[in-house]
């Protein structure tokens, strides 16, 4: 990593958040002037505390639903505010809704003002519960929109429609990724997802909560993999949408056996009720990530990636959670 010559100064949205943290850092790495919005909804400060001192990074607590406005030029808009867990879907219906059609909004009026390329963080959850297994881009998914994960997927679906209207339109210059479930450090300790819940759960040797029976799989990306693919993204001249993810798709039973294991806990498993319109099966196929991001493929294998994800929850947990 050094100096890029582009892009100069960048636009996050949602930068305080655990993804958009990782990529503010990795874009300050690159020599770019980093501007991070967010509302602090879902995410902490402590995540950028050690970026505020830095020459090149400029915090704004601000809700992007609202007027944008920023100074000066821009090059590029990463627009990643939005709740991601689950638990949130019911807790921030509204709030999901708002941002992901009023935010993305928003920022495609922004990216045109400063003739920004404007990169949308969107999901495999437009897949809804798939019935295709692996999920190409082309799968148009299977999403029940007025059930409680309908908040969250079809807001993506929305900005998604969005994006590509801004493209089409008024000819922004835009990028799209369908992230897929991703984990690391500063994920929070409690936003109700399944690593930090299971993490948490063995760390403190309380039972761990698998819901439904465990059967149900999803394909776990460690976060340096992702932002690699993301950086990829923003330089390569395809518009997307393109699948980042790990194709390593595992059962949450063996996901809750794996975490109880790395962190040598006593926890036992329970099970609790399967949450409506859970997916059932989830894994990216990437070979359009590998033909247009330049051979990209996740590099940090799970197993290690939970042994660094771990080191994190504890020392949270140690000085006392969140
Ligand atoms: P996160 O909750 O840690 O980060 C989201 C950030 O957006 C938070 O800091 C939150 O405060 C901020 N935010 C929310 N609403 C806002 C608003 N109106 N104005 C300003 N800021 C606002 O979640 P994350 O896991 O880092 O997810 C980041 C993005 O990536 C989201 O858009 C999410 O949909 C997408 N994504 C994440 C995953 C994953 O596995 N983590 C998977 C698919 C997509
Ligand atoms: N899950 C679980 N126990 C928990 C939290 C989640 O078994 O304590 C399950 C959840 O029902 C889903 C999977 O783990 O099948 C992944 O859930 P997560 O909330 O991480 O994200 P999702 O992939 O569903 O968006």
């Amino acid at each position: 990593m050094g100096v890029t010559n582009w892009p100069r100064r960048v636009l996050v949205t949602g930068g305080a958040g655990f993804i958009g943290s990782h990529l503010c850092r990795r874009l300050l790495a690159e020599g770019c002037e980093v501007i991070a919005f967010d509302n602090l909804l879902t995410g902490r400060i402590e995540n950028i505390q050690p970026l505020l001192g830095h020459a090149h990074f400029e915090f704004q607590h601000y809700d992007v639903t609202n007027f944008l406005y920023v100074e000066g030029p821009l090059d590029a808009i990463l627009h990643f505010a939005s709740p991601a867990s689950p638990a949130d879907f019911e807790r921030l219906p509204i709030q999901i809704l708002k941002v992901g059609s009023l935010g993305t909004h928003k920022a495609l009026g922004l990216a045109k003002a400063k003739q920004a390329r404007f990169l949308l963080a969107s999901t495999s959850e437009c897949y809804g519960d798939p019935e295709v297994n692996p999920q190409p881009e082309s799968y148009w998914g299977n999403v029940n929109p007025i059930g409680i994960r309908g908040v969250y997927d079809e807001a993506k679906r929305f900005a998604e429609a969005m994006t590509m209207a801004y493209h089409r339109h008024h000819g922004v210059d835009v990028r799209v990724v369908r992230i897929f479930n991703t984990f690391g450090p500063r994920m929070q300790v409690d936003d109700g997802r399944a690593i930090p819940n299971f993490f948490r759960q063995a760390i403190r040797g309380e039972d761990v909560t698998l819901y439904g029976d465990g059967s149900q799989t999803r394909s776990f990306c460690y976060v340096d993999d992702l932002i690699e693919g993301i950086w990829r993204l923003l330089n390569c001249s395809h518009v997307g949408p393109v699948n980042i993810g790990n194709p390593r798709e595992m059962s949450l039973r063996a996901m809750a056996e794996k975490i109880i294991e790395i962190t040598s806990s006593e926890s036992r498993i329970v099970t609790r009720p399967l949450p409506p319109d859970d997916p059932k099966v989830r894994r990216p196929d990437i070979t359009l990530a590998r033909k247009v991001l330049n051979d990209w493929e996740p590099r940090i294998p799970v197993e290690e990636g939970l042994r660094r994800t771990c080191d994190y929850f504890v020392s949270e947990l140690a000085a006392g959670g969140h």
